[in-house]
């Protein structure tokens, strides 16, 4: 137990309903690289923006064939520490929401079902022209169907099920259009230069208002769309504690930093209110 532990189950102890938001540093346990080091600073190539997903065929050719080498990671990462911990905090009724910035479901098959997905999910496909969403492990067997040549390389797997194929040609890469329509079909998730829908983001602002405090659980924040909830939060006069190896953008907002691991900060505060404070 560590002074940081005392404080951060003094926050959770004192502000009932939290509004919990967690991004990329919840997963890494479970082998789903960062895409951040600890100044917030870019680890690796920046991933693909909307415009050049839906504009270029080649970088959508490209997009596909390091998913389809990237997907099994995702498909296989199983909750962490992180995970478990909230889910174990909903169970005893202290997260209203728990939204968050990752797009691996991890989360949810951890047990917390008061989520949201901001940035939407890696394991759903949407068509652009016709809406349907369909299941990205049927994708899966029509892209190796498509492109038997690529289904035995391996890469590193990056945070959005992509994976590093620098040097290769993907100009043969064949990529299913929707079996409905024909239409072009995109993970639904939210790239950069994509918007949030609005929809989800009126949804998030209505759960922090009814929120007594927010919890930052492994995010630097550096993406706006998750940080401008901390903003206004912090607008509102709402308390605010983030768990975080590292500098995040809201430091200047936040009541409580505790900068250790997540996965274990969280056991140990899940673990102390099982056995000390009353649901
Ligand atoms: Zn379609």
């Amino acid at each position: 137990m560590t002074v940081s532990d005392d404080a951060l189950a003094d926050f959770a102890t004192q502000h009932r309903k939290l509004f919990v938001l967690t991004g990329a540093g919840c997963s890494t346990d479970s082998g789903i690289p960062d895409y951040r080091d600890a100044n917030g600073d870019w680890k690796r190539p920046s991933p693909v923006t909307f415009q050049a997903f839906t504009g270029d065929d080649a970088t959508r050719r490209r997009y596909w064939a390091r998913s389809l080498i990237g997907w099994p990671t995702m498909a296989n990462a199983r909750p962490g520490a992180a995970h478990r911990a909230l889910a174990q905090l909903e169970a005893v009724g202290r997260v209203g929401l728990l939204l968050t910035q990752n797009v691996d479901g991890l989360h949810d098959a951890a047990g917390s079902r008061a989520t949201l997905d901001l940035h939407g999910r890696i394991d759903t496909v949407c068509c652009l022209s016709c809406a349907t969403r369909t299941s990205r492990a049927d994708l899966q067997v029509m892209l190796r169907a498509r492109n038997p040549q690529w289904g035995t390389l391996e890469a590193r797997a990056a945070p959005d099920g992509d994976a590093d194929l620098d040097g290769l040609d993907f100009s043969a890469f064949d990529v299913p259009d929707c079996p409905r329509c024909g239409g072009m079909l995109k993970p639904d998730v939210v790239f950069f230069g994509e918007s949030v829908p609005r929809d989800r983001v009126v949804a998030a602002f209505a759960a922090l208002e009814a929120a007594d405090a927010v919890l930052v659980a492994g995010s630097s924040l550096m993406v706006y769309s998750g940080y401008r909830f901390v903003q206004a939060a912090a607008a509102a006069g709402k308390p605010i504690a983030a768990v975080n190896l590292g500098r995040t953008r809201a430091d200047d907002l936040l009541t409580l930093k505790v900068e250790q691991p997540v996965g274990d900060t969280l056991t140990r505060l899940a673990a102390r209110w099982e056995r000390s404070v009353p649901g």
